[in-house]
């Protein structure tokens, strides 16, 4: 058994960020990290980190946000991450970050204040040199699987390592496992996006908030590998089986509209003529500029150099997650959360490309310094509710959740997608799994996917509305007032946006 001040469970951009803020406090922290490191969603990141220009840029970027997540952000939220992004960039850059001195412009964005670095390896980057400085130890390869109370407070987390089940005791815990990608037959997302912290979370009595709004990036290749929006904010065109420039027909801002927008017209156009494609020729130094994308596709058996890529939509970015305030606190006495696992409101329906890493910096640093106070003065316990985990097959859990809540859904189709899943007996579609032929982990997972594949639906079948990444083809039309749908023990409640 082992003791520390602050336990992070994940080590993205937003895990790493918040052990440096907390070992500068003198604190003695320990990370988990299910996978490998460089591990989580963090690496995977091409385009960069989207950082308000200077201060009258500041109110143009809040637009921006306000705009793409379609009356569903929490302004005061969303204003006050923006007003600290500066800082960040500074302290970033004093560390010696080679960001690259011209800033990009990606969809959804008026200007060009995409800051990268490393080329379209601006994830990998960012977390190597936050690691390089990181003091404090991460145990590789150990995955939460339980979160440990003393009292009504949490107190620490079992882990499944290597070498068994590991117990570690804290003062207070952070979150910051990132999404859940891997709930969809095609993702941008890595192996090990199963939203193990949202169902960790709930259990132990947190809200989880908004899971239907789930971004799909218009632009993977067939196996899922991203082509960054930066493709196109340089210039790269999107054309049907036709050979025909689409964009236009469907938004003024033609390939640069909001990431639904272009994910359902690409969605379109491929039922409508067969196909959709890329074409990346038209950007300049394209090799030098988007090495990782032009890899990919060569991988694949494609050349971006000399021919338009097929693309289609895959799911990308959870904007939902588990509810905390302003300081990453979950409402639960020494459960924080931040990153891509939590919900803060600043994403509202739709995330604006670049946002998330910033907002993993943020609330990242925040959560720690918020979670290192609570260690002195901690916070009033709430009631846990229990919860049932029922372990499902996960391909035939993929496939329904692609078919049912993609990129365009219907009532008929949650429905019986949620009935299929809620009644679905284990033992007939999965024999194997009783005998022990699935390893400890993914079985793990796959009752953490479950789970959040019916509170999804509950929340997708709930919304009567076409709302940013949300699209009902039975309700195209976003409905009156904007409402978040939070998830608390068996209950789920409206709402409204600034309460
Ligand atoms: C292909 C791709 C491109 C992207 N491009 C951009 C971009 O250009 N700009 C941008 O802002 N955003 C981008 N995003 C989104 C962004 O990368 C993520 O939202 C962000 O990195 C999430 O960071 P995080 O720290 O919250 O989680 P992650 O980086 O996903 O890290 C999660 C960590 O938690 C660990 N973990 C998970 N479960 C457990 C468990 N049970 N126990 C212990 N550890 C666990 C993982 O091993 C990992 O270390 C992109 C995402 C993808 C997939």
């Amino acid at each position: 058994m082992e003791r520390v001040d602050l336990l992070v469970l994940g080590a993205g951009v937003a895990g790493v960020y918040a052990a440096l803020a907390a070992e500068e406090r003198g604190a003695k922290v320990l990370l988990l990290s299910k996978d490998p490191l460089p591990s989580g969603s963090t690496p995977w990141a091409q385009g960069g980190v989207a950082f308000p220009l200077d201060e009258a840029d500041l109110e143009a970027h809040l637009q921006d946000t306000l705009r793409a997540g379609r009356g569903l952000v929490e302004e005061r939220v969303a204003r006050s991450i923006l007003e600290e992004a500066p800082r960040h960039l500074e302290r970033l850059l004093a560390l010696g970050l080679p960001f690259h001195p011209q800033p990009t412009r990606e969809g959804g964005h008026s200007r060009a204040r995409v800051r990268h670095l490393g080329g379209d390896r601006s994830g990998l980057f960012l977390l190597r040199e936050l690691l390089a400085r990181l003091k404090s130890p991460i145990l590789e390869g150990y995955m939460a699987v339980s979160l440990l109370l003393e009292g009504e407070r949490v107190a620490g987390a079992l882990a499944l390592g290597p070498e068994g089940v590991k117990e570690v005791r804290a003062g207070a815990v952070l979150l910051a496992t990132g999404g859940l990608g891997r709930l969809f037959p095609v993702t941008t997302n890595p192996e090990g996006a199963t939203g193990d912290g949202m169902a960790l979370a709930y259990l132990a009595g947190a809200t989880l908030r908004d899971l239907e709004f789930v971004q799909f990036h218009p632009t993977a290749l067939p196996d899922g590998s991203l082509v960054s929006e930066a493709c196109r904010g340089e210039g790269a065109i999107l054309i049907n089986a036709q050979g025909q420039r689409f964009m236009p027909r469907y938004d003024p801002l033609a390939e640069l509209a909001p990431r639904d927008v272009v994910a359902r017209a690409v969605h379109r156009e491929r039922a409508r003529t067969g196909g959709v494609y890329l074409d990346l020729r038209p950007i300049p130094h394209l090799e030098s500029r988007f090495p990782t994308v032009v890899a990919a596709a060569r991988a694949l058996g494609l050349d971006p150099l000399k021919e338009p890529v097929p693309v289609a939509p895959a799911a990308h970015y959870a904007m939902g997650g588990v509810k905390t305030d302003l300081q990453g606190f979950t409402g639960i006495p020494g459960l924080y959360a931040a990153g891509e696992v939590a919900s803060t409101g600043f994403h509202g329906a739709n995330r604006l490309a670049s946002n998330s890493l910033l907002e993993g910096l943020v609330m990242g640093q925040r959560a720690a310094e918020a979670a290192l106070q609570d260690l002195t003065s901690p916070k009033a316990p709430e009631p846990l509710p229990a919860y049932l985990l029922d372990p499902i097959y996960l391909e035939t859990l993929r496939q329904r959740m692609g078919q049912a809540a993609g990129v365009v859904r219907r009532c008929e189709d949650l429905a019986e997608a949620l009935a299929f899943m809620t009644a679905l007996p284990l033992k007939e579609v999965v024999p194997g799994l009783q005998e022990g032929s699935l390893g400890l982990r993914p079985a793990l997972e796959a009752g953490n996917l479950a789970f959040l594949a019916r509170l999804l639906l509950r929340m997708a079948l709930f919304r009567e509305e076409s709302r940013g990444a949300h699209f009902r083809e039975d309700f195209p039309q976003a409905g009156g007032a904007a409402y978040h749908l939070e998830a608390e023990g068996p209950y789920l409640h409206r709402v409204p946006v600034g309460v």
